[in-house]
């Protein structure tokens, strides 16, 4: 699996940014391949001849938008021991926190602030599950609540979010009023950071558990969830949708990376059918009670034994939205606001075909090591995921 980790690379790269602009628009003009033609510039032969190749065979674009240096793998060094990346072509050394155990790194694009170093992640070979985890998530109280149908066993995870989410909501309220629009934006991005590193921890806790159950992972396939009366109900005074995506994303690779089988189910009535006996039962606020059977439980909990008894919608079992979708991980218009969100390429410019990106960025992937050192601090990791906009579940969906 491609990972994309952002390391803050602290240099002033205006000057060959400029120049790399120059060359794709040379490159979209003329359509060489030769970084002959493109010397006088003045961009290392390294980074043009990558420029080159990205815009000078694509006959689709008309216009160049923003233009990352890029570096390929053979113009990369990494020293493992050292824990440093050196990149000769820039005389630049990059110092990481992240993960070591990376097979190589594929290649690396350096915009203004940060360096987007694309890594490949071997993954454990997939195991056979014995059961199915039912994965509940919540736009209100737990994050996710998880049951396991062959023991019986419940967990909600994620109480915290709730609470962090109407805490903010009120300064921002606040905020709004008295028009502090900058420290607005910094309440925002920090509301979102905690959001992010607890879906981190509530995705690696389910993975977790998966693993020690021998267990798969089904998840409400929730593409339509604007549609979706109960959520759309629920997002106006609880978390925004993105959370959910976002805690899907993380889930999804982190169940890849360890070879956990992850599958989506119908989400239509997991919250109103009883798991005991399937009948439509009274659910009122957190509490369930089935009229046909007398099964009374948790609401969450209910939906939880339902969505892990459910078959698998379209696209079968260990059909990840992440296997369907090539990845290089290339990130040439990072996302800086730091959450989950689509990018439609503009049309014309790379790539600019149907094809959809989501880019997952997260500090809190390595937010425990990056809490105790400065530099790491200024690392962040993401996952791009490359959609081929056709399928059942990738190219149309809407995240915010
Ligand atoms: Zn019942």
């Amino acid at each position: 699996m491609i990972l994309t980790f952002n390391v803050k690379h602290n240099r002033d790269f205006t000057d060959e940014l400029k120049k790399a602009r120059q060359v794709a628009e040379f490159a979209v003009r003329t359509h060489t391949l030769s970084s002959k033609d493109v010397k006088h510039f003045g961009l290392n032969s390294v980074i043009a001849n990558q420029i080159l190749r990205k815009y000078s065979r694509n006959k689709k674009i008309k216009k160049v938008g923003h233009v990352n240096l890029t570096i390929p793998n053979q113009g990369i060094r990494v020293d493992r021991e050292k824990q440093e990346i050196y990149i000769p072509s820039l005389k630049l050394t990059l110092p990481y926190t992240f993960r070591n155990d990376f097979e190589k790194v594929n290649q690396i694009e350096i915009d203004e602030q940060y360096a987007h170093v694309s890594v490949t992640i071997p993954e454990k070979p997939v195991i056979q599950p014995q059961t199915w985890l039912g994965v509940d998530r919540n736009a209100t109280g737990h994050i996710a609540v998880v049951a396991n149908p062959q023991t019986g066993k419940v967990w909600k995870l994620g109480k915290k979010a709730m609470h962090i989410h109407m805490k903010y909501r009120e300064i921002r309220r606040k905020l709004q009023k008295l028009r502090k629009y900058r420290l607005l934006k910094r309440i925002k991005d920090r509301e979102s950071r905690i959001i992010r590193d607890l879906n981190h921890k509530v995705s690696r806790k389910i993975v977790e558990i998966a693993k020690k159950d021998n267990a798969g992972i089904k998840l409400e396939d929730l593409s339509g969830i604007r549609n979706n009366k109960k959520h759309t109900k629920s997002f106006s005074y609880g978390l925004n949708s993105w959370s959910f995506h976002q805690l899907e994303k993380f889930i999804e690779y982190k169940a890849k990376l360890e070879g956990v089988p992850l599958t989506y189910v119908e989400p239509k009535n997991t919250s109103k059918e009883c798991s005991r006996c399937g009948s439509i039962g009274i659910r009122e606020a957190k509490s369930f009670k089935c009229p046909s059977c007398g099964h009374v439980d948790h609401a969450d909990a209910n939906a939880s034994f339902n969505i892990a008894l459910r078959p698998p919608s379209v696209g079968g079992v260990g059909q990840l939205h992440v296997d369907r979708d090539a990845c290089k991980g290339s990130t040439d218009t990072p996302d800086r606001e730091g959450r989950l969100r689509e990018r439609r390429r503009p049309r014309n410019s790379v790539m600019g075909s149907r094809k959809t990106r989501l880019i997952v960025r997260s500090d809190a992937e390595i937010s425990a090591k990056a809490r105790t050192s400065e530099a790491s601090a200024e690392e962040s990791m993401s996952v791009v995921i490359h959609s081929k906009g056709a399928g059942h579940l990738t190219g149309s969906r809407t995240v915010n």
